[in-house]
C-alpha cells in the first residue's frame, strides 16, 4: 500500500506543503498511512507532516462526507441573514460553519463541496445536498481604469528590458506616482521596492500576497480574474527592478475560480526567463500576514515571526523579499507605461491615483467598484444603489473587519489614507461594509471579535486568550466596561497586527454607540 503511495509523490517535489496539498487531492484526506509514505518519500519526521496537517484548516484527516456545506459566519454574511441549515447536517451530508469565502457580495454565502455558492434559498441548498449541482461561473471580465492597455499588453515590461536604467526610472515613478500597498498597511511602494533593490544579498524574491482573507474583502478576487496580465505584469516589472529571478502568487484556495484565469494569463505571459509559481494556501486568515506567509511557504506553521527584521532584508529562506499585494503590483504596469501623473490624475485632489473597493453589507448592489481615491463613502455607497431596502445608514466599516467602525454622520469621509487615519478609522484593506438602521450593533461588534478570535494562531497568549475572553464578554454583554483594557493590553503585548487590532473595532462600537455598554 505503502509504496502505491511513494510512486505517485516521488516525482513531485518535495516541499511538504504542496506535498501535502496534492496528496489530498489524490486521496480526498490524509490518513495516517499516507501520511506514513510522504513523511518516508519526503525523508522527513511524521511529526513535520503533521504538525503541519493539524495547523492548516484545509488539511484533513478524515474522509470528506459527500456533500460538505460550509457557512460563512462573518459579518457580510450575517448582515444578510445566515440560514439556519444545520437540519441538513447528517449522514453524509456536514454542514459547518467557516470564517468568511470571500464571496461577501453573494452574501450570505459559502462552499458546497468547494463551489461558491449564495446561500439565499434554503430550497437551493436542499436541492444541491440531493444531488443537483450548484452553478458557479465568475463573470466575464471587466476592464478597469487602472488597465493601461487597450489592447496590446506587456509594453511596460519589455520597455523595461531594454532599458539599462529602467529600473531606477520606475523607483521614481512610483515614489512620484505616491502609490502605496494596497493589502493594508500603505506603505509607500517605491521605497519599499528601493530598499529590496539596494540588498546586495541574492537570490531574491518576489511575492504576490493574493491570500486577502478578511471579512468584507474580495477586490484582488476581481482584479485576478478580470486583470491577471496586470498582476504578472506587476511582478515581472517587480522581478526586473528588485535582482529576483523567482515570484510567488500565494493565493487563497478559495480563488480556484480565479486561479484558473491567473494560470490561462501565465501561460501567455513573456516570462523573458522569471519564474512565476502560483501556490495555493491550505487556509488561514493569518496566511495574509507577511511573515506567517513566509512561514507557511517555508513548509512551517504559519506562525507571524517577530519583527525586525523585515521581509525585504530577511524575507523568504531569509533572504531579500518583496512582497506586495494583488492590488499593488495591478498599479504598476500603469504607472510604469503611461507615468505617474496620468496615474495621480485617476485620484482626486491630493488623493493620488484610483482605488479598488469591495461594498458589501446592507447595500442595493454589493460588489467591487474603482473609484478616485478621495471619494467619499456617501458616493461609494450611492454608487453601489443605495442603503438596501431604502433604509437609513447607521455605521460602516471603511477598511475591512480589522477597521474602526464609523457612525452614519462620517459618511462624508474621503476614503483615502489619510483623511481616515484622522476620522479614527482606516482605508485597510478597501472593503467598506454598510450597516442599515435597525441592527444590532452589539452584535456586529462581537460577530467581528468571534472572526478574530477563530482565526488567531495561538501563538501569543494575550491574543489566544484575551480574544476568547473579548468574545465571552461581548456575548454575554457583562464587563464591557473592562474591554478597553483588554484591548490595550493585546495591542501592546500581542506579535501581530491580529492580536493588537482584535478588540479595537469592538471598541469602536462601544465608543460611537456607548449606550450598548449598559448591556
Ligand atoms: Fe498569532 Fe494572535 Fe500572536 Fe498574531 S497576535 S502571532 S495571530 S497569537
Amino acid at each position: 500500500m505503502g509504496v502505491g503511495v511513494v510512486v505517485v509523490y516521488h516525482h513531485v517535489t518535495m516541499r511538504l506543503i504542496p506535498l501535502l496539498t496534492a496528496a489530498q487531492e489524490t486521496h480526498g484526506h490524509l490518513s495516517e498511512p499516507v501520511l506514513r509514505d510522504l513523511a518516508r518519500a519526503a525523508n522527513v519526521p511524521l511529526h513535520r507532516l503533521q504538525q503541519l496537517v493539524s495547523f492548516y484548516p484545509h488539511f484533513r484527516t478524515a474522509p470528506p462526507p459527500r456533500v460538505e456545506l460550509a457557512v460563512c459566519r462573518d459579518v457580510a454574511c450575517h448582515l444578510a441573514g445566515i440560514p439556519k441549515l444545520q437540519e441538513l447536517h447528517g449522514g453524509d451530508v456536514a454542514v459547518q460553519e467557516v470564517s468568511c469565502v470571500g464571496r461577501c457580495d453573494r452574501a450570505p454565502a459559502g462552499l458546497l463541496n468547494g463551489t461558491p455558492v449564495h446561500l439565499g434559498g434554503v430550497d437551493a441548498v436542499k436541492r444541491w445536498v440531493t444531488g443537483e449541482a450548484p452553478a458557479f461561473a465568475l463573470p466575464p471580465p471587466q476592464r478597469w481604469a487602472l488597465d493601461p492597455y487597450p489592447d496590446e499588453r506587456y509594453g511596460a515590461v519589455r520597455t523595461l528590458r531594454d532599458d539599462p536604467a529602467g529600473a531606477d526610472r520606475v523607483i521614481a515613478e512610483l515614489k512620484a506616482s505616491g502609490l502605496r500597498g494596497m493589502g493594508g498597511a500603505g506603505f509607500p511602494t517605491g521605497t519599499k521596492w528601493e530598499l529590496v533593490r539596494q540588498e546586495q544579498r541574492t537570490p531574491k524574491y518576489v511575492i504576490c500576497n493574493a491570500d486577502e482573507s478578511e471579512p468584507g474583502t474580495f477586490k484582488d478576487a476581481k482584479l485576478l480574474a478580470d486583470a491577471p496580465h496586470l498582476v504578472i505584469e506587476g511582478m515581472l516589472i517587480a522581478g526586473q527592478v528588485v535582482g529576483a529571478a523567482k515570484g510567488i502568487l500565494f493565493l487563497r484556495h478559495e480563488y480556484l475560480p480565479e486561479k484558473a484565469r491567473f494560470d490561462a494569463a501565465l501561460a501567455d505571459a513573456p516570462l523573458g526567463g522569471f519564474e512565476i509559481e502560483v501556490f495555493v494556501s491550505p487556509g488561514g486568515y493569518i496566511l495574509g500576514e507577511e511573515t506567517a506567509l513566509l512561514e507557511c511557504l517555508e513548509d512551517r506553521r504559519g506562525e507571524p515571526r517577530n519583527k525586525p527584521p523585515f521581509p525585504g532584508t530577511h524575507g523568504l529562506f531569509n533572504q531579500p523579499t518583496l512582497i506586495n499585494n494583488v492590488e499593488t503590483f495591478a498599479n504598476v504596469p500603469g504607472i510604469v507605461a503611461n507615468g505617474a501623473d496620468w496615474w495621480r490624475a485617476l485620484g482626486t485632489d491630493g488623493c493620488p491615483g484610483p482605488k479598488l473597493i469591495a461594498v458589501s453589507g446592507h447595500v442595493e448592489k454589493p460588489g467591487v467598484y474603482q473609484v478616485p481615491l478621495g471619494t467619499t463613502v456617501r458616493q461609494l455607497i450611492e454608487l453601489a444603489g443605495g442603503v438596501s431596502g431604502g433604509r437609513k445608514l447607521l455605521a460602516f466599516a471603511p477598511g475591512g473587519a480589522s477597521s474602526n467602525w464609523l457612525p452614519a454622520d462620517r459618511a462624508d469621509v474621503r476614503l483615502d489614507f489619510n483623511e481616515l487615519a484622522k476620522a479614527g478609522s482606516m482605508l485597510g484593506s478597501g472593503a467598506l461594509v454598510i450597516v442599515a438602521e435597525g441592527a444590532d450593533m452589539l452584535e456586529v461588534a462581537a460577530n467581528v471579535t468571534r472572526f478574530f478570535r477563530n482565526e488567531s494562531c495561538g501563538k501569543c497568549v494575550p491574543c489566544r486568550v484575551g480574544s476568547e475572553k473579548a468574545v465571552e464578554m461581548l456575548e454575554s454583554r457583562k464587563s464591557l466596561d473592562v474591554l478597553p483594557e483588554l484591548g490595550e493590553v493585546m495591542a501592546l503585548t500581542s506579535i501581530c497586527g491580529l492580536g493588537q487590532v482584535a478588540v479595537a473595532p469592538a471598541l469602536s462600537i462601544l465608543k460611537h454607540w456607548p449606550e450598548l455598554r449598559e448591556g
